[in-house]
């Protein structure tokens, strides 16, 4: 099956029993049974809903996975995963990871003794160095967020074979559409579905596939024991969103390359991150293990001061937290995503106060660019 196709035909579709085109959003919590351990494949909606397995069968589909699941939010599902571990273990992240995942590793997780060292990824002996012998696993985000840098999960997975680690790959900014990172060797794939998948602004989730029968029970047993599951219309909601998910990055992507490209030659803007400009030290790893480049852009005007200028002027870019939906959405990490990170770390990150992050939406691009061209130029 092609991408689109698989958008629409994988995982399960419709239902059995009526002949229904749209799967059904079970809304229960428990099932009648037939004799007492006597059950139709559900019993209790923790364990098992039919729309929540409609959903996991088609992210699992989605990234060639063997299994899939789904999750309350991204972060219960990145706390799931990291339940995987024990006391004592160690795990190596990229450093400018989603702001919600560094303070649960080091305020949550690190209390129950997981620790974690968070290197630039993007350079591969950084995350050689880091390896002690209590290394369990290898966590990316590629690209990351705001600085959209890259790394090259081929070279994590050799990295990973040497030490015998597990390869995580937080998979929200590309999409399941553009990269398959279980393809490329990982064994563990994650989402936040709040963002692209779900894409319209109207759903918390989180979306993880495996790629081995052995994780696959590991993760479904703490999935049940600790809970942290998507309630039905919930799923139903994602259900929805991908089926249009291949036509919305296309849409995007072709507007977030017209505005990079805007911003890129706009004298007020110093600075422009976006992993499809041939300029972006990362560029020719994303094109050689993605198959686009995703709508997010990071740009640098300079200043605190001149970036709220800028957003008071936008008309078409919602200031919000958050990206990935239908909508255009604008913010300044160092006060919003990122605020959780210490300012001495942040400097270290390079997330300077001036940095402004786009995500684009499917909006007409020249509508996009006239809003950010008034906005700069006031
Ligand atoms: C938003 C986000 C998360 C956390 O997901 P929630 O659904 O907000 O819990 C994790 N990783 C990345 C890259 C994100 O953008």
């Amino acid at each position: 099956m092609k991408p689109r196709t698989k958008m629409i035909h994988a995982g399960i579709t419709g239902d059995e029993q009526t002949g229904a085109v749209s799967v059904p959003i079970y809304q229960t919590s428990t099932y009648k049974q037939d004799g007492i351990g006597e059950h139709r494949g559900y019993e209790y909606s923790r364990t098992g809903n039919p729309t929540r397995h409609a959903l996991e069968e088609l992210i699992k589909d989605l990234e060639n996975g063997v299994s899939g699941f789904a999750f309350g939010s991204g972060m219960a599902a990145i706390t799931s995963i990291m339940m995987l571990f024990n006391s004592g273990d160690h795990v190596v992240m990229t450093d400018d990871v989603y702001g919600g995942t560094y303070r649960v590793m080091t305020k949550v997780l690190s209390r129950l003794g997981i620790t974690s060292t968070f290197v630039n990824t993007s350079d591969p002996d950084q995350v050689k160095e880091a390896i002690t012998d209590k290394t369990r696993a290898i966590y990316i985000e590629t690209p990351t967020n705001p600085l959209l840098k890259i790394t090259d999960l081929r070279k994590m997975k050799e990295i990973a074979n040497v030490h015998n680690l597990l390869l995580v790959v937080d998979n929200t900014f590309n999409t399941p559409y553009w990269q398959h990172p279980l393809d490329l060797g990982a064994d563990i794939v994650l989402h936040s579905a709040t963002k692209y998948i779900g894409g319209h602004s109207d759903v918390v989730s989180g979306l993880v596939a495996v790629n081995s029968e052995k994780l696959a029970e590991e993760l479904h047993f703490i999935q049940n024991s600790a809970g942290g599951v998507l309630g039905p219309q919930d799923s139903w909601l994602l259900i929805r969103g991908i089926k249009t998910l291949g036509l919305r990055m296309e849409a995007i992507e072709k507007g977030a390359k017209d505005v990079a490209s805007f911003l890129s030659d706009h004298p007020k803007v110093e600075k422009v991150y976006y992993p499809g400009l041939p300029s972006h030290p990362g560029h020719d790893i994303a094109k050689n293990q993605s198959d686009g480049f995703g709508g997010m852009i990071s740009f640098d005007v300079g200043s605190g001061e001149a970036a709220d200028h800028l957003l008071k002027k936008v008309r078409y870019f919602t200031l919000a937290e958050s990206l990935g939906a239908v909508e255009s959405l604008i913010s300044v990490p160092a006060k919003m995503t990122h605020a959780s990170i210490p300012k001495d770390r942040r400097d270290e990150l390079g997330i300077a106060d001036g940095l402004i992050r786009i995500s684009v939406g499917i909006e007409d691009s020249e509508d996009l660019i006239a809003d950010l061209k008034q906005a700069l130029e006031r």
